[in-house]
């Protein structure tokens, strides 16, 4: 079975599309939250996941769409993007983010939107938050996204050390006896300076996961955010990656 593990969508339809374009041979979609916040497509977005066989975690963007957060610790542009989403979702993508688990177990692997421990907030950004993480998953496996930065924190089993490791977008990763903290890094929002999209390939057969990098039309999500009168930051960030 071939999985793609996508994360912070955040509404931008160009690039979710743009990611499932790339899609081979995939059974299966997880989504590790925020499927909304931040762009023009929020509807669009969360109906396109529903067309693949999939599950869905929280992120805290989605819960603030609803209103089951508030957005005192999120910055103005976020507020804004929030209270905007929040009028646009139609009543059966609303229900869809208030269904949300926000965490869940699949063959093997826990996924969590922020982290096992504190899945709607806390960020692993360093190995000290990976390790740190290490006794509130029981599987080998995690999959987080929020920080937006594709990453994998290799765990040795036993020491509780965890070394960070850069994804390579070419050589599949394998799924050894280490256990792994892996970040697909984000569809929709990228935040280490490169502007494609990114998701993860899982082949539970082969036993390996591998990033990827794809571009996408990112002055078509740019203009819908414009006309949409969304926060300027919020679209110029995008040609940047960050
Ligand atoms: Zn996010």
């Amino acid at each position: 079975m071939r999985v793609a593990v996508v994360s912070d969508i955040h509404s931008n339809l160009a690039a979710f599309e743009a990611v499932t374009a790339d899609f081979v041979d995939v059974d299966e979609v997880w989504c590790l939250g925020d499927v909304v916040g931040y762009g023009p497509d929020p509807n669009e977005c969360i109906d396109h996941l529903r067309s693949f066989d999939h599950c869905c975690i929280a992120g805290n963007h989605d819960w603030a769409a609803i209103g089951r957060i508030g957005t005192e610790d999120f910055n103005p542009d976020a507020q804004a993007a929030a209270e905007w989403t929040a009028q646009q979702l139609a009543p059966a993508n609303w229900r869809f983010l208030e269904d949300l688990p926000t965490k869940l177990e699949r063959n093997g692997f826990t996924l969590a939107h922020g982290s096992p421990r504190d899945p709607i907030w806390e960020y692993i950004i360093y190995s000290s938050a990976a390790e740190a993480s290490l006794d509130h998953f029981t599987t080998a496996y995690c999959f987080v996204g929020h920080t937006h930065v594709p990453v994998i924190f290799s765990c040795a089993a036993t020491a509780r050390t965890c070394a960070t490791l850069d994804p390579s977008y070419e050589r599949p990763f394998p799924l050894g006896n280490q256990r792994l903290i892996i970040n697909p890094g984000s569809v929709g929002q990228p935040r280490d300076g490169v502007a494609d999209a990114r998701y993860v390939v899982l082949d539970l057969d082969r036993r390996t996961f591998t990033h990827r990098r794809v571009a996408y039309d990112i002055a078509k999500t740019q203009r819908k955010m414009q006309q949409a009168s969304l926060p300027a930051r919020l679209w110029m960030r995008l040609s940047y990656g960050w």
